[in-house]
């Protein structure tokens, strides 16, 4: 079976289950190639919905995980985001996809990876799947946000934080998402943060394992 057609039907699963309901979601997920994300030797697993290594200990996370987070945070076209935790560059692109490509686009995604190999293979990565003219991925502590380009519509981070890094809060405009895992090493739950209004809204979403947030707001790699 053709990579377009295995993600064809695990999207239609994903749909026909439930976790997956906003148009503009389903659509990116259509549209970006997951396979030119995993490296070479995992690439048959490509549209297997689980998490895959990608090297120094980091993982690509399941395909169900990046549609609900995608679908809490709620992307708009137009929107600025922040991703804290690059990765594989994967979810980012789902991310461009609705801000940058779809509609009239015109938004564009800040990704932070403190590992500078791993962000170099997600530029690799997105730089072939035609996004890199929409994400920009800076090596950093993204537990300290990126102040640079602050405010940002939505912000979604893709390691298991402690509680919400409070320079994040900081940098979400008003109003605005943030959805983070948020637990102790062992289990999280989604946390989605609306601010509207001036004020803060927080609401639990479903259960996951991520790996570590590392940082000055995140663990300290000693205690992990
Ligand atoms: N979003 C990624 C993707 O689409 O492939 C998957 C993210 S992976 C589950 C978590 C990533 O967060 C790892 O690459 C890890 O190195 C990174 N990370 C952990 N702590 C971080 C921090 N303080 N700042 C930036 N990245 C961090």
């Amino acid at each position: 079976m053709s990579f377009q057609e295995q993600k064809r039907r695990v999207i239609e699963l994903l749909v026909d289950s439930g976790y997956l309901k906003n148009p503009r979601v389903i659509k990116a997920l259509l549209n970006v190639p997951r396979e030119l994300f995993i490296p070479e030797a995992m690439r048959k697993y490509a549209y297997h919905d689980t998490p895959l290594p990608i090297g120094w200990g980091q993982t690509i996370s399941a395909i169900h995980m990046v549609a609900i987070m995608t679908e809490e945070l709620d992307p708009e076209p137009g929107n600025k985001v922040l991703e804290i935790g690059t990765g594989s560059g994967y979810q980012a692109a789902v991310l461009a996809e609705i801000v940058a490509k779809q509609d009239s686009g015109g938004g564009h995604v800040y990704s932070i990876e403190r590992i500078s190999e791993l962000a170099s293979f997600a530029r690799k990565n997105l730089e072939r799947a035609g996004y890199s003219e929409h994400v920009t991925v800076v090596v950093a502590d993204g537990t300290l946000g990126y102040k640079e380009e602050a405010p940002y519509d939505r912000i979604i981070v893709t390691a298991a934080a402690p509680d919400i890094p409070p320079p994040l809060l900081e940098q979400l405009r008003d109003p605005g998402i943030l959805v983070a895992p948020v637990g102790d090493r062992y289990f999280q739950r989604l946390l989605i943060v609306e601010k509207r209004n001036g004020r803060i809204i927080k609401r639990w979403g479903i259960e996951c394992v991520f790996v570590p947030l590392i940082g000055k707001y995140g663990w300290s790699e000693s205690e992990w």
